[in-house]
C-alpha cells in the first residue's frame, strides 16, 4: 500500500523508488543512511525543496554544521512527484483575494515574496547549475465557465496596477486559434516556466553536499526529544544531538510528530498522469508546439502541459485515502480527453500520486519558535515548487535569527490548528461529490 500520512505510521525507508515519469527517467543521487550518534547545530527534517533549500542558506552563511535527513530519498515527497509549473503564488489565495482578507500593503508584501520565490529559484538554478530541463513557455489559466471569464478579464487592470501581473485576456476564439482546447470560456495568459521537478530537487540535494551539509537518506526522524541542549532527535539506527531543528516534512509528516504541527496541516492527495509521446499530427491538432504549462479555474482544479519529449502531463485532485490512489486513474484521462478528444485512444505510460499539505485557511506558514528553538515550514496547498525552495531560505534565516524579514502573517503566525481534525477526510468526500455535480471533475 502507498504512504498515507493519516494512516501509515511513517514514511517506510525501504519502499521503492516512487512510480514516476521523472524517477522513470532520471536517477537521483543516494545517500546514505545515519548510523551511530552525530552532533549538528542545524537539524533539517525532510529532503524536498523546503529542506535542501534551508540547509543551501545555512551552509552559504557559514551558520555552523547543518545536517539534513529524509525518511526515503532526497525528492520522495512532493519535490519528486509534482509537475513543475512554477508559478509565482502558494496556498490558494490569489491576489486579490489577499488583498481582500488583509488589505492591500500585506497583500503587496506577500505577493512581492512570491514573485522573490520564483526569481530565486531561477537564480539557485542558474548558480548551482542544475541541469532541470527548465522550459519557459505561456502558462495559460483557462476559464471554466463564462462568469469566470468575465471575472479574469475584469480584474486584469487591477492584478497590473497593484500585483505588477503581466497577464493578457484571450477571448473563446482568440483561446481557440491558439490552443485547441475544448470547453473553456476564454484565458489570461502570461510568462511561465516548466521544469524537471526531481532533477531540481537532486541538483539541489548535491549543491547542499558540496557547500559543506550532511545530507542522510533511509533515515527517518522517530521522535523529537527536547533537553537543555537542544533536541536529541532518534532514528531507526542512530540518534542526533541537534541545537536546532528544522521541520520540512510537508505533508508527508505522520499523523503524531510534532504538536507544533500536528493537526495544522491536511495532506490532500494529488495526482498525474503522463501520456506515451504525441505524433506531429496529434501535436498540431491540439496546438501545442512548444513549452506550455495550463490551470483551469475550477476550485478542483486541472493542470498540464507539454513535456519535452512531446507527451502530455495531465494532473488534478486524486482519491481520499492513499489506498484508492489508483482509483483516479480513469478520472484524469477522462477530464483529459474532455479538454483533448483527439487523445481518446492515447496510451498513459506513467500514473502516480502525491500528498499537498493544505492549511486550514489557505496560506502557507513558515514559522520558528524561538522559545523552543524549532520551526517548521507548509502548507503550501499544492503550490510549492517556487515557494517551498524560497520559505526555505526563510526558514533558515529565522532559525539564525535574522530580523529583516518582511512582516506578514506567512512569517509572523503559526499555522492554524484544523478544528475536528479526525473530521477532516469526512470534509474532503463531501467536498469532492459536491464538486462532481457544481464543477464536473
Ligand atoms: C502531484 C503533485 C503535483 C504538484 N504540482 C506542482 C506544480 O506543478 N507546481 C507547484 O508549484 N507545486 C506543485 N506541487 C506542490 C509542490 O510539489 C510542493 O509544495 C513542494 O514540493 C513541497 O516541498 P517540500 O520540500 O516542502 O516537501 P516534500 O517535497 O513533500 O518533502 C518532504 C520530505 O520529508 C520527508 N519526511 C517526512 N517525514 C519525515 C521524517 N519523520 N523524517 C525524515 N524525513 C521525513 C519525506 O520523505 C519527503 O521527502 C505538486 C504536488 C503534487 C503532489
Amino acid at each position: 500500500m502507498s504512504y498515507d500520512p493519516l494512516v501509515s505510521p511513517a514514511v517506510d525507508s525501504s519502499t521503492p523508488a516512487p512510480d514516476t515519469y521523472w524517477h522513470a527517467t532520471s536517477q537521483p543521487t543516494s545517500f546514505e543512511a545515519l548510523d551511530g550518534a552525530h552532533d549538528t547545530d542545524f537539524l533539517i527534517i525532510g529532503g524536498g525543496y523546503t529542506g535542501l533549500s534551508a540547509a543551501l542558506e545555512l551552509t552559504e552563511k557559514q551558520s555552523g554544521r547543518v545536517t539534513l535527513i529524509d525518511s526515503h530519498s532526497m525528492g520522495f515527497g512532493c519535490a519528486g512527484r509534482n509537475a513543475g509549473f512554477v508559478l509565482s503564488g502558494s496556498g490558494r489565495l490569489g491576489p486579490l483575494a489577499l488583498a481582500k482578507k488583509f488589505g492591500p500593503a500585506t497583500a503587496r508584501a506577500i505577493q512581492n515574496e512570491y514573485d522573490e520565490a520564483v526569481t530565486q529559484l531561477l537564480q539557485h538554478i542558474e548558480t548551482y547549475d542544475i541541469a532541470c530541463d527548465v522550459a519557459p513557455g505561456p502558462y495559460y489559466k483557462l476559464a471554466h465557465t463564462a462568469g469566470q471569464a468575465r471575472s479574469q478579464t475584469n480584474s486584469l487592470d487591477q492584478l497590473a496596477g497593484q500585483f505588477g501581473s503581466q497577464a493578457t485576456a484571450l477571448d473563446r476564439h482568440a483561446l481557440q486559434q491558439q490552443l485547441s482546447v475544448k470547453g473553456f470560456y476564454g484565458a489570461t495568459v502570461q510568462p511561465g516556466y516548466g521544469l524537471n521537478p526531481l532533477k531540481l530537487a537532486d541538483g539541489l540535494a548535491c549543491a547542499a553536499r558540496d557547500s559543506g551539509a550532511q545530507l542522510f537518506g533511509q533515515t527517518p526522524a522517530l521522535k523529537l526529544d527536547h533537553n537543555q541542549a537542544g533536541y536529541t532527535v532518534w532514528t531507526p539506527t542512530g540518534r542526533i544531538n541537534a541545537t536546532k531543528v528544522l521541520i520540512a516534512s510537508n505533508a508527508y509528516s505522520s499523523k503524531q510528530f510534532h504538536p507544533c504541527i500536528d493537526s495544522r496541516q491536511f495532506p490532500v492527495q494529488s495526482s498525474i498522469l503522463v501520456t506515451e509521446p504525441l505524433s506531429d499530427g496529434e501535436l498540431a491538432s491540439i496546438g501545442l508546439n512548444a513549452p506550455a504549462t495550463m490551470m483551469d479555474t475550477r476550485m478542483m482544479k486541472y493542470y498540464y502541459r507539454l513535456l519535452p519529449d512531446n507527451r502530455i502531463l495531465f494532473g488534478g485532485r486524486g482519491e481520499v485515502t492513499g489506498k484508492a490512489a489508483s482509483a483516479g486513474k480513469a478520472r484524469l484521462f477522462n477530464a483529459m480527453v474532455s479538454s483533448f478528444p483527439v487523445l481518446n485512444h492515447k496510451p498513459v505510460s506513467h500514473f502516480w500520486s502525491g500528498w499537498v499539505s493544505v492549511s486550514l485557511d489557505s496560506l502557507p506558514r513558515v514559522y520558528f519558535d524561538h522559545t523552543q528553538n524549532l520551526g517548521y515550514a507548509m502548507g503550501y496547498c499544492g503550490a510549492g515548487v517556487s515557494f517551498a525552495n524560497f520559505a526555505g531560505r526563510r526558514l533558515a534565516q529565522q532559525a539564525m535569527g535574522d530580523t529583516d524579514l518582511p512582516d506578514i502573517p506567512l512569517y509572523t503566525s503559526p499555522l492554524p490548528r484544523y478544528p475536528l481534525a479526525g473530521l477532516r477526510r469526512l470534509g474532503l468526500r463531501a467536498l469532492y461529490a459536491w464538486a462532481r455535480v457544481a464543477e464536473r471533475v
